[in-house]
């Protein structure tokens, strides 16, 4: 017998979620897992390093809960995003019985996350200007514990509605929680929900040191809720989820320092985000440009197999959505520095040099051509 049979049958029917560092390659320049360019440096201190840890560090919780406008006992901090998540859907979802709704084309770790605990998945797809179908998630209410919302999307770079969102949130009040993933919110720091959790029970906002504060290797993350759900949450995580190191940078990264360059690395972003999108839109290879509220940008190429070809032979790795349903030729980019994003385009245009373009297309389908505001040519995503 084969030792695999002895696994659960979820499990032996999982395809694994294909995170940016598994499938990247040979590449010098590294855009496709929406980390931060470089590194701050940090120091450790090891003389408690013979002890376990803090549960839930308290430098970290108050750092964060200071930074985020809530209280303390309103954040819970995990091993990244990822794991608050599972944290969420091991705690409020049956196995075998309950099901998460979510809004593709989003973040693939709801859907790997449901799976591996035998939790069901609703889909609602994005409607055409990328906004969750707000009827028919509300109709879907009574099938689904846990409805995933992503503001900033990844990887279309859309914010949730606020209007659409709080009459979602009314109408789930006792019936089902309202998850907003805000782990590229430091790029749009003014579109954070945050405040919505004083008015609804039912809201649970994720959030992450991966993106804007230039952390993704030391893992941690925070779900900020009202103090009955993390009073749930705490429950169900390991008893020791953040190691001592992990607590000891995290703290230094919320300090008003911490904070102060992590500003700064977001200004600096935003400004190169800004200038690469008003590049792309003269490009004749490039045929429509997505939402930018992240530190990203979804492109959709005149031939996306091609570009992402070009670059992997140039050593750019960039993240493909090709495959995924309406992002057809869909290339997402990961904003980084100067020498980066001139990397970038400096393929791109060598590419819209010699013959294919959006105008050439354009004529052979007679489509509409390119859509730099970001209206979607697919009826549904
Ligand atoms: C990167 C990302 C995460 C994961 O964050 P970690 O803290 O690194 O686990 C969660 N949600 C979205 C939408 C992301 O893009």
């Amino acid at each position: 017998m084969s030792i695999a049979k002895l696994a659960r049958r979820v499990v032996r029917a999982l395809t694994p979620y294909q995170s940016a560092r598994r499938i990247g390659g040979n590449g010098h320049v590294w855009l496709n897992a929406n980390e931060a360019p470089r590194a701050t440096p940090f120091s450790v201190e090891s003389s408690k390093f013979n002890r376990y840890p803090e549960c839930q560090p308290t430098q970290v919780v108050d750092g964060y809960a200071a930074y985020a406008g809530v209280n303390a006992d309103q954040v819970l901090v995990s091993r990244g995003a990822d794991e608050a998540i599972e944290l969420l859907i091991r705690t409020f979802c049956e196995a075998g019985e309950d099901q998460i709704l979510i809004c593709p084309p989003t973040y693939g770790m709801y859907a790997i996350s449901a799976e591996t605990c035998g939790v069901g998945i609703v889909e609602q797809p994005l409607t055409a200007d990328r906004q969750p179908d707000w009827p028919a998630i509300r109709d879907a209410l009574s099938e689904v514990k846990l409805v995933f919302l992503c503001s900033p999307n990844n990887p279309t770079g859309d914010l949730v509605g606020r209007d659409g969102l709080i009459a979602l949130l009314e109408a789930a009040r006792d019936r089902a929680i309202v998850v907003v993933d805000e782990a590229y919110i430091e790029f749009c720091p003014a579109a954070s929900v945050v405040d919505l959790l004083a008015r609804f029970p039912n809201l649970v906002v994720t959030r992450t040191l991966s993106k804007a504060f230039a952390l993704a290797g030391i893992r941690c993350g925070f779900t900020l809720a009202t103090p009955e759900v993390i009073a749930l949450l705490a429950k169900v995580i390991a008893p020791y989820p953040i190691a001592d190191p992990v607590a000891q940078i995290a703290a230094q990264a919320l300090t008003p320092v911490g904070l102060a360059l992590m500003q700064e690395r977001v200004l600096e972003l935003n400004a190169q985000k800004a200038a690469l999108k008003s590049t792309l839109i003269e490009l004749p290879c490039v045929r429509e440009i997505f939402e930018d509220k992240g530190n990203f940008i979804l492109v959709r190429f005149v031939d996306g197999a091609r570009v992402f070809a070009a670059m992997k032979a140039a050593g750019i790795i960039l993240r493909d959505f090709s495959t995924k349903p309406g992002l057809g030729d869909s290339i997402r980019i990961t904003v980084g520095y100067q020498d980066e994003m001139d990397a970038v385009l400096d393929i791109l245009r060598g590419l819209s040099v010699d013959g294919i373009s959006a105008d050439s297309l354009t004529a052979q389908k007679g489509s509409a051509g390119k859509t730099p505001t970001g209206t979607a040519p697919a009826s549904r995503l």
